[in-house]
């Protein structure tokens, strides 16, 4: 392919989302990285056109000016990625690496040396390259597929800049300032099509697959417990109701006793309070495969999975206890709250996800009408 047709394609697509990124930070105040990933794609956007301009150029500019706009551009990708890692960005990233080429520009005018500027050069690239890869690749990000592609996009140019650092220092003093239209130059030309697009699109992919995962989690979670919702614990009871397995399984409804009398005598705020405590104390004493969601109002669900009839009932029981000793902030010395609850134990059978809660339900009036804070276990449905 021709070398104008591939640089008018590389500085094509970094304005495109250069723009389209800046678009995005105008709304996202909060969220610096956009700012970041447009100013990078733009810096790379300007290095590109001193670079295809070099030949009108006066010297000091071809051996500073492009190769700085180049490494600023790729410090500045760093510290987008840090920040959208939620890492903070460091303006050293940006001057050490342009300084340290301005220092190394001295021996190379005084010995009209390009290969030193252009070694120098790639050999920073590549290692902030490799520094940004590092962070998409790390653990802050884990479990977002889109950030392979990012990965992806800067380890290749960290092999780029390591294969022109090691291209530059073969050709010694034979390397002149500007770029030849040869094989070499068109490899190049198609390797940062390659990044540019990779790193523009898995920018875009990432941000929106991090999102939608967060909305994923606020939609399935109660606010003011966070403890998941009523739609979570429906979705995973139909869940565990599907898979008709052989093994046997607990669901617990527990409901507090005379809540109401709580928001009477101390307000809404510190019976807020109180279903915090509550829902804490109740985390504090499930293991980690249970599932415990506020089914709304003073009522709780818990899913207990590949669990014994004794082990379900130990583990309402002691819920009943530690709720009943559990001391409150706000209220007198005296003053407890109880709970009562309604047990399922069984492998489910032919039961619907609704006729295993009236089930439930049930046993749970039964607890109140026998004097409330106890619980009750579902008779087979
Ligand atoms: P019972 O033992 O029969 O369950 O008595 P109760 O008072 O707990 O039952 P009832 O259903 O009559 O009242 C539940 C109360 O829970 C009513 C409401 O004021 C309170 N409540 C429900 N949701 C919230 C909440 O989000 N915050 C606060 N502070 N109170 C709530
Ligand atoms: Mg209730
Ligand atoms: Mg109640």
């Amino acid at each position: 392919m021709e070398t104008f047709t591939l640089f008018c394609a590389n500085l094509t697509i970094l304005l495109v989302f250069s723009g389209a990124f800046l678009v995005f930070s105008v709304s996202s105040a909060h969220q610096p990285y956009w700012r970041s990933w447009s100013l990078a794609n733009f810096l790379l956007a300007l290095s590109l056109g001193f670079f295809a301009l070099e030949s009108h150029l006066p010297v000091v500019t071809v051996f500073v000016v492009p190769n700085a706009l180049l490494l600023l551009g790729f410090g500045v990708h760093l510290n987008a990625a840090s920040q959208f890692a939620g890492q903070s960005a460091a303006i050293s990233r940006l001057w050490i690496p342009v300084a340290a080429l301005v220092v190394i520009n001295v021996p190379a005018m005084i010995f009209d040396s390009y290969g030193i500027v252009y070694v120098s050069t790639n050999l920073l690239v590549a290692a902030m390259a490799a520094m940004t890869a590092r962070i998409y690749a790390g653990r802050e990000l884990g479990g977002l597929m889109s950030r392979y592609g990012l990965v992806l996009a800067f380890l290749l140019m960290a092999a780029e800049g390591a294969i022109r650092a090691t291209h530059g220092i073969a050709l010694g003093k034979a390397m002149g300032a500007g770029l030849s239209d040869d094989v070499v130059l068109t490899t190049h030309l198609l390797a940062s099509l390659v990044f540019v697009t990779l790193a523009g699109a898995f920018a875009l992919g990432i941000f929106f697959e991090r999102t939608a995962r967060q909305q994923h989690d606020i939609a399935s979670r109660d606010p003011l417990t966070g403890l998941y919702n009523r739609r979570e614990f429906d979705r995973r009871l139909e869940a565990m109701l599907s898979a008709r397995s052989s093994a046997s399984f607990g669901v617990l409804q527990l409901d507090l006793d005379f809540f109401k009398q709580v928001n009477d005598r101390y307000g809404h705020v510190s019976g807020d309070d109180a279903l915090v405590a509550v829902a804490d104390v109740i985390r504090k004493n499930l293991k980690d495969g249970d599932c415990l969601a506020r089914l709304g109002g003073e009522e709780f669900g818990v899913l207990l999975p590949d669990v014994d009839r004794n082990g379900a009932l130990a583990t309402a029981e002691r819920i009943r206890r530690v709720v009943e000793a559990m001391p409150l902030a706000f209220a007198s010395e005296g003053f407890r709250l109880t709970v009562s609850a309604g047990l399922y134990h069984g492998t489910g059978g032919k039961l619907s996800a609704r006729s295993l809660m009236q089930a439930v339900d049930r046993s749970l009036y039964r607890s109140k009408n026998n004097g409330r804070n106890q619980v009750s276990v579902a008779e087979a449905a």
